[in-house]
């Protein structure tokens, strides 16, 4: 059997697609254009190309996008009064700071200090709180992204049996959850999980959040099962995911690839939430 490809990529530029129209609406009844402050600490060239692909998303849909770059020695209050001032900032509908932060200022009080009605990660413990009793507002962008795959392949959620390998809070808690709110009967694994491919392969749908590449092999992939592959890892120069792909599509009804699964995804659900603060700011 081989696998059908779940197209993040494809299925990305189509919510980019409805969302530039979605911006329009926007500008035309409310006079509304949403705006998106990113801040970046220091110089990590990774967290530059995000920020980078970020702002040019943003330009792509009509969003509105401030860069706010700051030296690597920046101190925590001087982040917080940035992050102070963008909250009062009526242009500045959501507030990205991007992660890590150097060691001399901790992220939490950081994260802590965004209006919970401008946190477009939905990273800050009211968002998360709301996520958690199933009313969120504005859902985290790697497990929302995944989330909409599921729903845009409209393979169904209701009644299947979803295995979450990793339960981090930015992948595989949040993703457990939105799971379970659609009516998923949901498993998390983690490290000290025993029997973990007997498990994993329990799972009509089979979401690995991980960080260890190929570790999901497969003799841990139900036949016919949803396999989310939300892993990026660097192999041999090439970027991989935590899931053994070319086996794993042999026995998968549906697969994700890495790279153009998950990772096209994060950007996008990014935009949905920074529009959806931009509305709901009007009202
Ligand atoms: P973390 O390192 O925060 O979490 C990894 C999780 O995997 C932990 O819960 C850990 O368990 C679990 N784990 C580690 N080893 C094993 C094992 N051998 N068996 C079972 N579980 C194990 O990672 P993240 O959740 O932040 O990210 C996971 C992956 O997703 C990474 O590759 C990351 O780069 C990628 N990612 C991709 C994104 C995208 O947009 N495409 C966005 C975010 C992340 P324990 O809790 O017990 O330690």
């Amino acid at each position: 059997m081989s696998a059908k490809l779940i197209d993040g990529k494809e299925i990305a530029k189509e919510l980019k697609a409805e969302m530039t129209e979605e911006v329009k609406q926007l500008q035309k009844e409310k006079n509304i254009t949403p705006g998106l402050a990113v801040v970046i600490v220091g110089e990590d060239p990774a967290s530059q190309v995000y920020v980078r692909n970020k702002e040019k998303s943003c330009a792509e849909v009509g969003i509105y996008s401030e860069k706010h770059a700051l030296p690597v020695d920046t101190k925590e209050k001087e982040l917080i009064a940035l992050v102070s001032k963008l909250n009062e900032d009526s242009k500045i509908h959501g507030i990205l700071v991007q992660l890590p932060l150097p060691e001399q200022i901790d992220e939490k009080e950081v994260l802590y200090a965004i209006d919970p009605d401008k946190d477009v990660d939905g990273f800050h413990p009211v968002n998360v709180g709301r996520l958690m009793i199933g009313e969120p507002l504005f859902p985290p962008c790697t497990p929302n992204g995944i989330m909409e795959l599921l729903r845009r392949t409209e393979i169904g959620i209701e009644g299947k049996r979803a295995v979450v390998v990793g339960r981090s809070n930015i992948v595989g808690k949040p993703v457990a959850l939105m799971l379970l709110k659609e009516n998923a009967t949901v498993t998390v694994c983690h490290s000290r999980t025993r029997d973990l491919s007997q498990v994993a392969a329990s799972g009509d749908i089979l979401v690995a959040a991980v960080g260890k590449p190929k570790m999901v092999t497969a003799n841990m992939v139900k036949t016919g099962a949803v396999v989310i592959d939300v892993g990026v890892n660097r192999l041999e120069g090439k970027l991989v995911g935590d899931v053994d792909f070319d086996a794993a599509k042999e026995k998968a009804g549906w697969i994700t690839p890495v790279p153009g699964g998950v990772g096209p995804m994060t950007i996008t659900m990014l935009l949905k939430n920074t529009v959806k603060a931009a509305s709901l700011a009007q009202k």
